[in-house]
């Protein structure tokens, strides 16, 4: 019978993951299909009860549902547990369980770039949730140290002290951050700023950058924010948000297939999407 996966979320018409998943489909002739799934607020838990009564394999979460569909699974993997956020569910023979791949996917997006996360020096810029998926995915992962800067400094505070895995971290103001760039191999930035239509703003001057850092910007549309603009007119190496959805996409594929996909396809097909 065919398998039956999609994406719950709102807004979702502009969803890339349909187009993603369904092309690895057809590669590795699994007879399945993925769609997008338009849920709103307050109607969550019947969507889930939903898939479930009906025997979905498997389905993405997102806006604005990765926190609370943890309240509807039956059990949920520990690195999503402490993020707080789901935005991978697999059915495992009527029992849902949540997973976070967009921590774990940024991590492996970098992989082909950094090969000594453990001696890198990381600043994230931001403190919401996808701040809070990398920071503990790279935490986990064994990076040396990551410093925080967010507009709103409490939110970086409760983001670094309820992390579970031990890293040496220290919380900045603007001004500090900007002045002390140079120290940062990675510098990582997550909040909205630079995001279509707000393409002419940046949250931290990267002025004072050090030449071989990398600055990883998680927004994709448009593929150079101001921020990357800036940072590679300083010769710094930069990297857009289209890894980190390629690798969440390839780990939840991974987890519902048992296969890790062709990642390079995966990126010719969201940036044929994207118009190139
Ligand atoms: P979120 O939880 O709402 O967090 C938003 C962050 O942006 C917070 O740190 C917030 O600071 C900051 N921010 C918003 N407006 C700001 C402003 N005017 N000035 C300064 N800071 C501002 O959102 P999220 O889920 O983390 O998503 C953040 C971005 O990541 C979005 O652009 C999203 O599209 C992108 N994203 C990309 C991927 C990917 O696969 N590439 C995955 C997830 C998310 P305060 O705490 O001060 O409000």
């Amino acid at each position: 019978m065919k398998k039956l996966f999609g994406v719950m979320g709102d807004p979702i018409a502009h969803s890339m993951s349909p187009a993603m998943h369904n092309d690895l489909f057809s590669l590795y002739d699994i007879d399945a299909v993925y769609l997008p799934f338009h849920v709103m607020q307050g109607d969550l838990e019947t969507a889930v009860k939903g898939l479930k009564a009906i025997g979905a394999s498997g389905f993405n979460v997102t806006i604005p549902h990765k926190t609370e569909i943890m309240s509807f699974l039956d059990k949920i993997d520990p690195l999503a547990e402490a993020i707080g956020a789901v935005n991978t569910v697999k059915n495992e023979n009527g029992h849902l369980i949540g997973y976070n791949t967009d921590g774990p996917g940024f991590v492996k997006g970098l992989e082909s770039v950094i090969a000594d996360l453990e001696s890198r020096s990381a600043l994230i810029i931001g403190a919401g949730g996808a701040a809070r998926a990398i920071y503990f995915s790279l935490a986990q992962a064994g990076i040396h140290s990551i410093d925080l800067y967010n507009r709103t400094q409490l939110k970086a505070e409760e983001l670094i002290s309820s992390c579970p895995y031990k890293v040496q971290s220290k919380l900045l103001d603007r001004e500090t951050a900007e002045r002390d760039l140079a120290a940062y191999q990675l510098i990582i930035q997550t909040t909205s700023i630079g995001m279509f239509p707000d393409i002419d703003s940046t949250p931290l001057s990267m002025a004072n950058i050090n030449c071989d850092a990398l600055v990883s910007d998680i927004i994709y549309n448009p593929s150079q924010t101001k921020l990357l603009k800036e940072a590679s007119g300083k010769g710094a190496m930069i990297q857009n948000g289209i890894e980190m959805f390629v690798f969440q996409g390839a780990l939840a594929f991974e987890k519902w297939t048992g296969i890790f996909p062709d990642t390079n396809r995966m990126r010719a097909n969201v940036l044929r999407h994207l118009g190139g």
